[in-house]
């Protein structure tokens, strides 16, 4: 064991990211016989699955964003910083801050996620509406909210196509946030604006592959498609969105869709950082990393999460970009260095798979088990919340989630559909 970094007695272990990975790792930390410190550019950590419901009103700022230093606070052997990552020196074992001096590290754990990849797609940088963090989905949210008020003091707008969205990406997060859109639209602001006009405000989801959900069976990919329709959003396949302005969607096909508002949810890369360290990366800017989660030549530092590139020692396959993937590499990495502390040797990681799932609305989901076994509707929707109630980070959460969900289940209401941050007082 080298010296510790700190240059006391104990091993520094930097964990970069405190998201699903970044905690998992911390967690499995609690009775190591080091000091964790966890550095991550917000003060909380973010359970983006539930971001559409954030970005729909039905869950509240709290329940999707938990404050970082309450997740570590029976953790004595942790600290918290919130501050931007701007280098990593993996030589001289260093990571700079901004405003933060730089720390340095025996063990180093890269949790830093993805972000948005807009393939280039002319406008989308400036005008469209990603959903990946806390602000994304407030800001949607707002948004959409802002262009019903304008549009109910000016119906003129509606032609203009204020009131419609188009959603990119008919994988989970474009099919979650269509769905919740659609039953926003017809199940409260039909009640909310009754001078409007429904049929005016369209939800178009556009996927340029030949089907939505690629990664489900035929008969999951055809129930979603039905239950999006049965919500009145129109599911537009093998279209391509080629440009973006704040009032119109342009196709590849020269078609144009009058829209004030358009949600990307196609595609990620790995962390921009990653790209300064010096390795070979893999498809997606993701860092690849051996068995045991660390990096090649760094037997010192880790990558987990949706920032690595895990190879799935069963089925030799990549592992999806998905929070079960990122909370086990996090409780792996840490429980390894634990071992390594304790002078044994670290073990493998072995993936537990619990099935890939996605909502469509209320009462309808799809689930697929490693073996093949499908699940859809209401059932399914179970199987989701279980899984995902599984992966918030405390019990209160959980209790908060559940009282939300339920609430909104009986009463169709989405009492977080209100706007704050654009008020002028
Ligand atoms: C809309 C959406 C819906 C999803 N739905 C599901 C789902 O239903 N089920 C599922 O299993 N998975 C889902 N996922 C995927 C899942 O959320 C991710 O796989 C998971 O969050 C990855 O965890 P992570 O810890 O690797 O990265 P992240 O959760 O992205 O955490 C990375 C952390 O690093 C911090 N960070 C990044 N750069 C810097 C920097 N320069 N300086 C300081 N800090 C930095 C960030 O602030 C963040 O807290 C969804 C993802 C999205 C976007």
């Amino acid at each position: 064991m080298p010296d510790s970094a700190g240059g006391g007695e104990r091993p520094r272990v930097l964990v970069l990211g405190g998201g699903f990975a970044g905690i998992g790792a911390v967690h499995n930390l609690k009775k190591a016989d080091v000091d964790v410190v966890l550095v991550d550019r917000h003060d909380y950590h973010t359970f983006q699955p539930l971001l559409y419901q954030l970005a729909t009103g039905l869950l509240e700022t709290t329940a999707v964003g938990h404050s970082l230093r309450d997740l570590v606070k029976d953790q004595d052997n942790a600290t918290i910083h919130k501050a931007p990552i701007t280098g990593i020196d993996l030589e001289a074992r260093e990571v700079r801050f901004e405003g933060l001096a730089p720390i340095t590290y025996d063990f180093l754990v890269l949790a830093l996620g993805a972000q948005v990849n807009f393939f280039g797609t002319e406008g989308a940088a400036e005008h469209a509406f990603p959903m990946y963090t806390l602000r994304d989905a407030v800001k949607l949210k707002d948004h959409v909210l802002e262009r019903w008020e304008a549009s109910d003091k000016d119906s003129a707008l509606v032609d203009d196509g204020a009131l419609t969205v188009v959603v990119v990406g008919g994988g989970p997060t474009g099919v979650e946030t269509a769905g919740a859109l659609a039953e926003l639209y017809r199940s409260n602001f039909v009640t909310d604006y009754p001078s409007l006009p429904q049929e005016k405000a369209r939800v178009v989801l556009v996927e340029a592959g030949d089907e939505i959900f690629a990664m489900f069976k035929p008969n999951l990919r055809e129930y979603a498609k039905d239950a999006l329709e049965q919500r009145t959003v129109e599911v537009m396949t093998g279209a391509r969105v080629q440009s973006v302005s704040p009032t119109r969607v342009t196709l590849a096909s020269g078609d144009v869709i009058p829209a004030h508002t358009l949600v990307w949810g196609a595609g990620l890369q790995g962390n921009a950082l990653v790209q300064s360290l010096g390795l070979d990366l893999e498809r997606g800017n993701r860092i690849g990393v051996g068995p045991d989660l660390t990096v090649k030549g760094h037997p010192e530092v880790y990558a987990i999460g949706d920032v690595a590139a895990i190879t799935d020692a069963k089925t030799e396959q990549l592992l999806p970009q998905l929070g079960s993937v990122a909370l086990q590499s996090g409780h792996h990495a840490g429980e390894s260095i634990a071992r390594r502390v304790d002078g044994k040797k670290a073990k493998p990681f072995k993936y537990r798979d619990k099935g890939t799932m996605a909502t469509i609305g209320r009462g309808a989901a799809v689930v697929q088990m490693l073996g093949g076994k499908t699940m859809k509707g209401a059932k399914a929707q179970v199987a989701w919340g279980t899984v995902h109630l599984a992966l918030l980070p405390t019990n209160e959460d959980r209790a908060k989630a559940v009282v939300e969900w339920a609430g909104a289940a009986f009463s169709h209401q989405r009492t977080g559909r209100i706007t704050v941050t654009s008020d002028s007082d």
